[in-house]
């Protein structure tokens, strides 16, 4: 079978992260998406909400989906979650599976300064998409199929920002994340 691997923070999930992984799924004829979330994000110094909490919003972002799941391999481990060892560990587990990561411009264009970048483009091929304010390169080495999709001036970070000042974020994320949001009283100041 051919996966989608969707790496994120998800802090929270949003519809941007969904219709990455809807439309790699549909162009790169992939026959699942397994999303990722990380336990332990390298690239961020800390996250506002706790892995346990980030893990249950990823799993209502894909609950109503067939094709999408969620990996809990980056929880099985205290460190930092790195996707080389992630990937590395997933091909161990799952021989008979060809993978795919799936990322926006924004991490396409910072790829070189992860961790092992060089042995990571050998060990899996890429699936990117544009991201409205990143240029779209692709580092010197890395096998990366372009996905296509709308521009979506979408993040978590501005989904926050819209609950720190109490509006609404009905439609930016699944509504089953939007509840939970709700009931956990996230980002609010
Ligand atoms: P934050 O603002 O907290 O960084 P984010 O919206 O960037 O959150 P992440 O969890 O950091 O979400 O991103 C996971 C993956 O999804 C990354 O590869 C990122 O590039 C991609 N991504 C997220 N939102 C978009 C978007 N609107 N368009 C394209 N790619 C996106
Ligand atoms: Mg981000």
């Amino acid at each position: 079978m051919k996966i989608g691997l969707m790496g994120g923070t998800f802090d929270p999930p949003h519809i941007g992260h969904l219709l990455i992984a809807e439309q790699a799924k549909e162009q790169l004829q992939l026959d699942a998406v397994w999303f990722l979330p990380a336990k332990l994000p390298p690239h961020k110094q800390s996250t506002v909400t706790s892995a346990a909490k980030r893990l249950e919003l990823v799993r209502a972002a894909v609950r109503d989906n067939q094709d999408f799941s969620v990996s809990e391999i980056e929880f099985e481990r205290e460190t930092k979650s790195y996707t080389f060892d992630t990937i590395r560990e997933l091909k161990r587990r799952y021989p008979e599976h060809a993978f795919f990561f799936l990322i926006g411009a924004d991490s396409l264009v910072s790829l070189g300064t992860w961790h092992r970048s060089e042995e990571l483009y050998k060990e899996i091929e890429f699936g990117a998409v544009a991201r409205p304010g990143s240029r779209y390169l692709i580092p010197e080495g890395a096998r990366v199929t372009a996905v296509d999709m709308p521009l979506l001036e979408v993040s978590s970070t501005d989904i926050r920002q819209r609950v720190a000042r109490g509006r609404s974020i009905r439609y930016l994320v699944p509504e089953p994340v939007r509840q939970l949001i709700k009931e956990w009283k996230l980002y609010a100041t």
